[in-house]
């Protein structure tokens, strides 16, 4: 056995304990711990969600393509291929709106499951950002619950940095972050995180995932229905409101409403193995 499924086992014993003196809802049982990092498990919520975050699956590699020379900053940024040509409409109109220009670029776009364990789980414990799993949630994503995994999410970035660094909240004050607020829906982009959202992630106005400019668009059907249940249950702001993909909702009795609190989901932590 596992120092892995030991700790579960620990935890899960630890939950039997408390349903039996009463101190944890039964419920509780039915969803299996999931391990994000070295000793820190979750129990995803009823409906699924894990600190607030849906699941999402990875995109395979082959549906991937590099954006535009020069728009990344670190690590090449791919993206799924159905968004590259919006993209690509996206920075050019950018480079040509005055006080915006050439300085739009890219973060971070496609990160696999792998990749988004090593960024979640490298700032927390001692002296780092976060003390646990479900603080570094309320501004990161969980492995396999990342907007990023399914190649329809951009962090946006600005080029020199202007006073603002990269994945802050102040982006959106700066002359950039105020032309994707106003422009990025003609491009097919929405706001994942709108300040406030009910799924009680951090506000991310650079944060933004493709849905096409209608459900018309090549690609647009796929990448809508990656995000049914983000779309329904915490409506992006802005967000692209295309009455003609109503079909895509299934009715709010398929999906659970969102009356599960975020980032308070039932959760326990360990401390980090030997
Ligand atoms: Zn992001």
């Amino acid at each position: 056995m596992t120092t892995g499924s030991n700790g579960i086992l620990r935890i899960a014993l630890g939950r039997i304990a408390l349903v039996m003196c009463g101190l944890l809802p039964s419920l509780a049982l039915a969803a299996e711990p999931v391990v994000l990092c070295p000793g820190q498990v979750v129990y995803p919520s009823p409906d699924g969600r894990v600190l607030g975050h849906i699941p999402y699956p990875e995109v395979p590699a082959s549906d991937l393509v590099t954006a535009p020379r020069g728009f990344a900053i670190g690590l090449p940024c791919q993206v799924q291929r159905d968004v590259l040509p919006d993209l690509t409409r996206l920075l050019a109109a950018a480079a040509a709106a005055p006080g915006v220009g050439p300085r739009l670029r890219a973060v971070s776009c496609f990160r696999s499951i792998a990749h988004q364990r090593s960024v979640f789980c490298s700032q927390i414990g001692p002296h780092r950002k976060c003390r646990d799993a479900a603080e570094r949630a309320r501004s990161v994503g969980p492995p396999g619950h990342s907007e990023h995994a399914t190649g329809y999410a951009i962090d946006f970035g600005i080029r020199p940095e202007a006073g603002c660094g990269d994945v802050n909240p102040c982006m959106a004050m700066t002359p950039t972050g105020q032309w994707l607020l106003a422009h990025a829906r003609e491009f097919g982009f929405e706001l994942s995180f709108p300040a406030g959202n009910a799924q009680g992630v951090t506000w991310e106005p650079w944060h933004w995932r493709w849905v096409g400019t209608a459900v018309t668009a090549p690609g647009a059907v796929k990448a809508r229905l990656a995000f049914t249940r983000a779309r329904t249950n915490f409506p992006a702001s802005p967000g692209i409101n295309d009455v003609s993909d109503y079909w895509l909702i299934p009715p709010r009795s398929v999906i659970a409403p969102p009356s599960v609190a975020p980032a308070t989901s039932p959760f326990i932590s360990l401390p980090p193995s030997p």
